[in-house]
């Protein structure tokens, strides 16, 4: 087994990583100070496939399980979702001391946490993530959210889980477009941070979308050290946590533009990297050869890194209007070269629009 420390003082916690271990929660919990009630929180989709073994290794420790079920789909990060776990929970009878479970991809982990950070102002909270993108990304870092009518992830709180439990043999059920979107921000964390674990992937990349078990268990492995590395200097995205938004500028306006049903997450993400290099080169501050590089790796695994749909000054409005705008100025995360980014908000509008322009083409 592989284990993650989350560094973050009184609110550390470990990640553990092995194949089958859904079937092992039950165990690890009753050899920690984890109280007897819990309540497992899933998708119509992840629920049927394994609850039922989650719920079982409860049980067979003794603990209290109960499962409840929301609908596949961003659609259920909502207040209405939230409060159908409120009342399972005050029917199940958790008390302060008892335990939310998130077993599903990051709609659930977001929702999940969010129950179990307003839950009786707080109970404790496990993550148990089961898309790469969950594993990866939002399972690490204590964001927890619902989405509001007027935007995405408007009602939330920093809110850490006590235990994160990945098991990467769950995602052999995952769907390839999934697999392949939770790859981007994979791609991101190598660019951001760590030239060799980009090498990593190029060279296994074969292996990769083949969902090798020992090769993802080791990505996953990398993917929460560096993430939990970046928030272990900043919990609360005050600076040096802005450089995970890699891609995101432009990533979130290509969702908005498209249409947030068009595009995965991952793939509006790869596009806006790809469209943040294209800036960093322009502003001389990366080489060309860079630029080729991070945009192979996206296509290498099936990731797009241009959008026909989009048109430049839509894009443009949209990231007039990012939140991340409201101090009057953009924070451009940028590349200098892959492994090392820069922040600048300095970034002339023509020269965004000339990127824009390139990756609409
Ligand atoms: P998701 O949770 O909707 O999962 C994608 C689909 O895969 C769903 O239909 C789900 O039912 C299915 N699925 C999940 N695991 C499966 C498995 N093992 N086998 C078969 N099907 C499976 O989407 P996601 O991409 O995991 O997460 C997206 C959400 O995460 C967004 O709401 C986003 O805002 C949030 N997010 C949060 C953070 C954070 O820091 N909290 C970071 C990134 C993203
Ligand atoms: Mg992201």
């Amino acid at each position: 087994m592989e284990e993650v420390k989350v560094d973050l003082g009184i609110h550390s916690y470990p990640i553990y990583i092995s194949p089958g271990s859904i079937g092992y929660l039950g165990e690890w919990l009753s050899q920690a100070d984890f109280s007897t009630r819990t309540l497992v929180v899933s998708d119509t989709t992840v629920g049927p496939l394994y609850g039922e073994t989650v719920v079982a290794s409860l049980q067979a420790n003794g603990f209290a399980a109960e499962l409840v079920c929301v609908a596949a789909g961003e659609a259920s990060k909502c207040l209405t979702a939230a409060e159908k776990i409120y009342t399972q929970a005050i029917l199940a009878g958790l008390d302060r001391k008892s335990t939310i479970i998130a077993l599903g991809g990051g709609v659930v982990g977001d929702l999940a946490g969010f129950a179990a950070a307003t839950y009786l102002r707080g109970v404790p909270f496990i993550q148990v993530p089961t898309t790469l993108l969950a594993q990866v990304d939002s399972s690490v870092g204590g964001k927890v959210a619902v989405d509001h009518i007027l935007g995405k992830n408007l009602i939330g709180a920093f809110y850490q889980p006590k235990l994160v439990v990945i098991d990467p043999a769950v995602l052999e059920t995952l769907p390839d477009r999934e697999l392949k979107a939770g790859l981007a921000e994979v791609v991101k964390h190598g660019v951001i941070a760590d030239n060799d674990f980009f090498a990593f992937l190029n060279d296994n990349s074969p292996a990769i979308l083949a969902k090798d078990p020992a090769v993802l268990s080791r990505i996953i492995r990398r993917n929460c050290e560096i993430k939990a590395s970046v928030v272990e200097q900043d919990e609360r995205e005050a600076n040096l946590r802005m450089i995970l938004n890699f891609g995101h500028t432009i990533g979130h306006a290509i969702e908005a533009g498209a249409g947030f049903e068009r595009y995965r997450h991952g793939e509006a993400i790869a596009i806006g990297m790809h469209g943040a290099a294209l800036l960093s080169r322009y502003l001389g501050l990366c080489r060309e050869d860079t630029v080729l590089a991070l945009k192979n790796t996206l296509l290498r695994f099936g990731l797009p890194v241009q959008s026909s749909e989009c048109r430049a000054e839509q894009l443009l409005s949209f990231i007039e209007r990012d939140k991340k705008n409201i101090s009057g100025s953009i924070n451009w995360v940028l590349l200098e070269d892959i492994g090392r980014v820069t922040i600048r908000s300095d970034v002339p509008a023509d020269l965004v629009k000339r990127v824009l322009t390139e990756i609409t083409g």
